[in-house]
């Protein structure tokens, strides 16, 4: 089989290799679809902590279940199927109190172990999630905004609270979509226009350009001047991150969902007099997947719009680069493993409202 391998920081190679047999406990996926991700992309830039070349990315993944090992349900085989790729201890007591998010020896599939850019991949079979109704461009960008539905779930927001998402990259898209979701009424910051331009159209948010003026102005105005009950900062950027405690009102809440090699600081007394909640979030549990899950197949998020860029796995060597490049215009860059880079657009029970 054809897998791509991330020899070195900037150097992807499409190898051959014998596809692998499914143990006890397992099943072997035919990858359709592999969305391309921020964790990607900084491990190809050389840029991801902990990771080692060479390594198979991808975590973002769909396929067709095309056998399983003996012991595992043998209706699986022919369904359509997501991964969750967060592969937890289950015995750490993270894991024991269900925060298997946060596993102390948690593996990702396509970070610490190879992942889905391959023809085939062996998964635990416990870790799949299969779908009638999805198509497999759909079923890919479940893990992406399942990371918001984590993030939103993190802040138990309310119905009707007033939320700022800082970064409008597909991170930040997919926690403004879940936070609408919620019944929220959401505000995104970033400097890259044409980004807030898709959020303003597509997903129907209020946004402000932070190179434009003052965020803080602009969030007292959207806010009647109480400022954010929640804010999610999905910038990876430090300062950002810094900055984004003065956007929180009295009684908010500050969810960190971008994580970065620094340290984050900020002024005490105007912590404590606002009593804020700090929270990280990181990763998402099955409860997650199910949220987004459910939310796709009633048609009420805008996954597919987020996809700009569609290659077969043989040209990703050529336009990896490319891909990681925000100022080409690119969201979501979908790979087509199994048929091409066909879309499935036109799938119509996956038609969107
Ligand atoms: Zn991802
Ligand atoms: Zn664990």
């Amino acid at each position: 089989m054809h897998v791509l391998v991330c020899e070195a920081p900037g150097k992807m190679t499409l190898e051959e290799t014998d596809a692998s047999r499914c143990g006890p406990g397992q099943a072997l996926l035919r990858i359709h679809c592999v969305g391309i991700c921020g964790t990607d992309i900084h491990a190809y830039g050389g840029r991801q902590p902990y990771f080692s070349y060479p390594r198979v990315l991808g975590h973002e993944l769909s396929g067709e279940v095309v056998a399983t090992g003996d012991d595992v349900d043998r209706s699986l085989v022919g369904q359509r199927a997501y991964v969750i790729p967060y592969l937890h201890c289950g015995q750490c007591s993270a894991c024991l109190r269900g925060r298997t998010n946060c596993c102390q020896n948690l593996e990702v599939i396509g970070v610490h172990r190879d992942g889905g850019m391959a023809e085939y991949l062996v998964v635990p079979a416990t870790h799949l999630v299969t779908s009638q109704t999805l198509s497999f461009e759909q079923l890919a960008l479940v893990e992406c905004l399942a990371i918001g539905a984590h993030a939103v779930r993190r802040s138990q927001l309310g119905d009707g609270e007033l939320v700022v998402v800082a970064g409008a990259g597909p991170i930040g898209m997919g926690v403004a979509q879940l936070a609408q979701a919620q019944g929220a009424r959401v505000m995104m910051l970033d400097n890259h226009e044409g980004r807030l331009a898709f959020c303003r159209d597509t997903l129907g948010v209020e946004t402000f350009d932070v190179a434009e003026g003052d965020s803080l102005d602009a969030i007292a105005s959207f806010s009647d001047g109480v400022m954010a009950d929640v804010v999610f900062d999905a910038t990876g950027n430090p300062q950002a991150m810094n900055r984004g405690f003065d956007f929180a009102g009295h009684g908010g809440r500050y969810v960190l969902v971008s994580v970065v090699r620094a340290d984050i600081t900020f002024n005490d007394p105007d912590f404590h007099k606002r009593e804020l909640t700090l929270l990280g979030s990181r990763n998402a549990t099955r409860e997650d997947f199910d949220r987004v899950t459910r939310l796709m197949e009633a048609g009420k998020l805008f996954e597919r719009a987020m996809i700009t860029h569609r290659a077969p796995l043989e040209d990703m060597p050529g336009i990896m680069a490319q891909w990681c490049d925000p100022t080409t215009g690119v969201i979501k860059g979908m790979v087509h493993v199994a048929g091409g880079s066909e879309t499935d657009h036109q799938t119509p029970e996956a038609a969107h409202e």
